[in-house]
């Protein structure tokens, strides 16, 4: 057949982020269509076990590499490992990215009648939390794009970039993430344009609501599979009316990976349900 995913078959793939589970689940979809793949993360650990999913179900070559997407000289010695292992780089995913509570609101809407009103809004932001989330989805995209794009110069190269339903439309209680999804979605564009003409396309998707460690707290009342408000209010905001399985990335991700898409630079596909097309009215 002339349509297919062959263009991906013995490409070298990096996934930064790779151990988590977004990451994981791209890593296996990778590894399902000839892909070699390696999987970084900070914590090795994760990275070791989702390389060894890709390679007992799938067949394909994968290796966990350590790499903190904030530590250049880390993203360096990862490269080298990589190199060594796999040769030259053909795919970067930037998959590593985040929200933690510190960088969280507790209320959604600004009170004004006491002090703890005003902390428990916009001036009770931490700023250091607020500086990790940024930089963690920010900076962790821009640095490990530094330290491997060279390898996808005049060869077909692939970015593809995580960003998040975020970016377009910031959620309550996250302004770090938010603003950093949303800078994310313009360093796709930029890069996009700029790398136009040495043979490498960027790409980003951007994800809706899927349940996973960093978001489980904003999602779960805790230990329980009870719904908080906030997640009845994403359900009932989500036309399909549910959250997303990780493996509902995949086909988006193998479209903008593949020669399917080789005319395709500087986008953002929304893979939500109909998040972001819904007024809620
Ligand atoms: P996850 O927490 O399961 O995975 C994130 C992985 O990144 C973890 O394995 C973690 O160890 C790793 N990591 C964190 N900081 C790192 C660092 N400094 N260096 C290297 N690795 C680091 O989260 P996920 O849901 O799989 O998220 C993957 C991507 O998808 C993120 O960019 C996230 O913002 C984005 N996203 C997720 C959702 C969702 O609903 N889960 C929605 C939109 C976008």
């Amino acid at each position: 057949m002339k349509y297919n995913l062959d263009s991906l078959k013995g490409k070298v793939c990096v996934i930064t982020g790779g151990g988590g589970v977004i990451g994981t689940a791209l890593a296996i979809g990778l590894g399902e269509v000839g892909a070699k793949v390696a999987i970084l993360d900070f914590i090795k650990d994760s990275a070791d076990k989702t390389a060894d999913l890709v390679t007992k179900n799938t067949g394909s070559k994968a290796i966990g590499v350590f790499a903190n997407v904030l530590d250049k000289e880390s993203l360096i010695k990862a490269k080298e490992e990589i190199n060594a292992a796999f040769g030259k780089i053909d795919v970067l995913i930037n998959g590593a990215g985040g929200n933690a509570p510190t960088a969280t609101t507790k209320d959604e809407f600004l009170k004004t009648d006491s002090e703890k009103d005003l902390l428990n809004g916009f001036f009770g932001l931490d700023l250091g939390g607020f500086q990790r989330v940024f930089d963690l989805n920010f900076m962790g995209t821009l640095l490990p794009t530094l330290v491997f794009a060279v390898d996808l110069l005049n060869r077909d190269g692939i970015i593809l970039n995580i960003s998040s339903m975020n970016s377009f439309r910031p959620l309550t209680k996250i302004p770090a993430y938010s603003a950093a999804k949303a800078s994310v979605n313009n360093f796709t564009e930029w890069l996009s344009v700029h790398f136009a003409k040495a043979g490498v396309r960027v790409n980003a998707i951007a994800p809706g609501f899927f349940v996973t460690q960093q978001n489980q707290f904003l999602l779960y009342k805790e230990d329980t599979t009870e719904l908080t408000e906030r997640g009845h209010k994403i359900i009932s905001n989500t036309p399909m009316g549910k959250f997303g399985e990780p493996e509902d990335l995949l086909g988006t991700m193998f479209y903008l990976l593949s020669d399917l898409s080789k005319f395709v630079t500087g986008v953002v596909i929304p893979v939500d349900g109909g998040f972001n097309a819904y007024s809620g009215v």
